[in-house]
């Protein structure tokens, strides 16, 4: 396999290319760094990545540059001749998209779109597409979500995943080549955007602060530990065929977030305190993968649960952040300031 995973700088993505490599592919990222968080968390991912490759020596390229730089593709798909594509560049986060629509659309539609255009040029021997999409894109509907309902999003964020996942079945009949969309349920663990909910809980503890809670502690969200994630795209990059999929990669096993917070507790040995925000708009008040498909279809079975994630999670902070490794003196410096929840 000669894979091309594009946003492969950041989290899943990194995650995705050390599987890859293991598994004897050729891997080339490409990656803009984009500002959304540190650029220098990703270049670091790439840096680790490197060294995997070095050691298994396997064939491994990183590239800087835009998905939407149509030059750089066609110099990337006629030099590389790739076999399949996992297309993961794009901006996530709900919360920001609000404020930035139109750069929403610009990163996660036209990039897809550029991405698709490139392999109508000059990927003939491309097989399969995986492309990166989101549980939010069934908004407030009552779940377990299948993916024959229809989408129903709240966000520019969940309507650019949405019109992305169209564009992809559009491609897919155009070119006649393999097409997946992939539906990410709040995917978490080592190396996670910093931005993200677990991520910021985590930083947030150890520190000793309270931590803001937007809305409902019995707010329900169906979180995807990122071995699980990475293991189904795996599995949906290998698939044969020349068909269009859609599958949801979440663990089926919604939680609260009270239950969220309490787990974490447990596995930081601490009290939580919560600072109870109003409500953030665009967020789906719960979320829940109905997996039937992917089990059956990619033999996709998530196997980590919630508290053991977190261990794996906070145990990776704890060596690899400054927030980790800071945490003996900020919590003996924030005892006074810790508040039960
Ligand atoms: P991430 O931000 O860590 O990774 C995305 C990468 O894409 C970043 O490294 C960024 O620099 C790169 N990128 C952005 N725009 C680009 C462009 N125009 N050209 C080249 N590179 C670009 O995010 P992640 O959590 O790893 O998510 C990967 C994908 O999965 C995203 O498309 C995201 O929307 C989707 N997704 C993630 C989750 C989750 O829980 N993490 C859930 C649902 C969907």
């Amino acid at each position: 396999m000669r894979l091309l995973i594009t946003g492969g700088a950041g989290f899943i993505g990194s995650h995705l290319a050390e599987r890859a490599l293991a598994h004897g592919a050729e891997v080339v990222i490409l990656d803009n760094l984009a500002a959304n968080y540190d650029p220098a968390l990703k270049q670091a991912n790439v840096e680790l990545v490197r060294m995997r490759a070095a050691r298994a020596g396997a064939g491994f390229r990183f590239v800087r540059g835009d998905v939407r730089n149509g030059e750089l593709l066609d110099r990337l798909f006629a030099r590389h001749r790739f076999t399949h594509v996992a297309h993961l560049a794009g901006l996530p986060g709900v919360r920001p998209s609000l404020a930035e629509p139109r750069r929403y659309l610009e990163a996660n539609v036209a990039g897809t779109v550029a991405v698709f255009e490139a392999i109508r040029r000059h990927g003939a021997g491309v097989e399969r597409v995986v492309v990166a999409s989101s549980s939010s894109v069934y908004g407030a509907q009552p779940g377990p979500w299948r993916e024959d309902l229809p989408p129903a999003p709240l966000s520019p964020y969940a309507a650019s995943k949405a019109a992305a996942e169209q564009f992809a079945r559009t491609y897919q009949r155009m070119l006649g080549i393999g097409v997946t969309c992939l539906r990410y349920f709040t995917v978490y663990g080592p190396r996670q955007r910093p931005d993200m909910a677990i991520a910021r809980f985590t930083a947030r503890a150890l520190a000793g602060q309270p931590i803001p809670v937007f809305g409902d502690v019995h707010s329900r969200r169906d979180y995807t530990e990122v071995g699980d994630a990475v293991r189904g795209t795996w599995a949906a990059l290998c698939e044969p065929g020349a068909d269009f999929q859609v599958y949801n990669l979440g663990s089926g096993r919604p939680v609260t977030l009270k239950e969220l917070i309490d787990a974490l507790g447990r596995v930081l040995h601490r009290p939580i305190a919560l600072d109870l925000q109003p409500p953030s708009p665009g967020d789906a008040p719960a979320t829940w993968a109905d997996i039937t498909r992917a089990r059956q279809r990619l033999g996709y079975h998530p196997r980590t649960a919630l508290e053991e994630g977190l261990r794996r999670y906070v145990g990776w902070v704890r060596w690899h952040l400054p927030v980790g490794r800071g945490e003996g003196r900020a919590a003996r410096g924030a005892g006074n300031h810790v508040r039960r929840g």
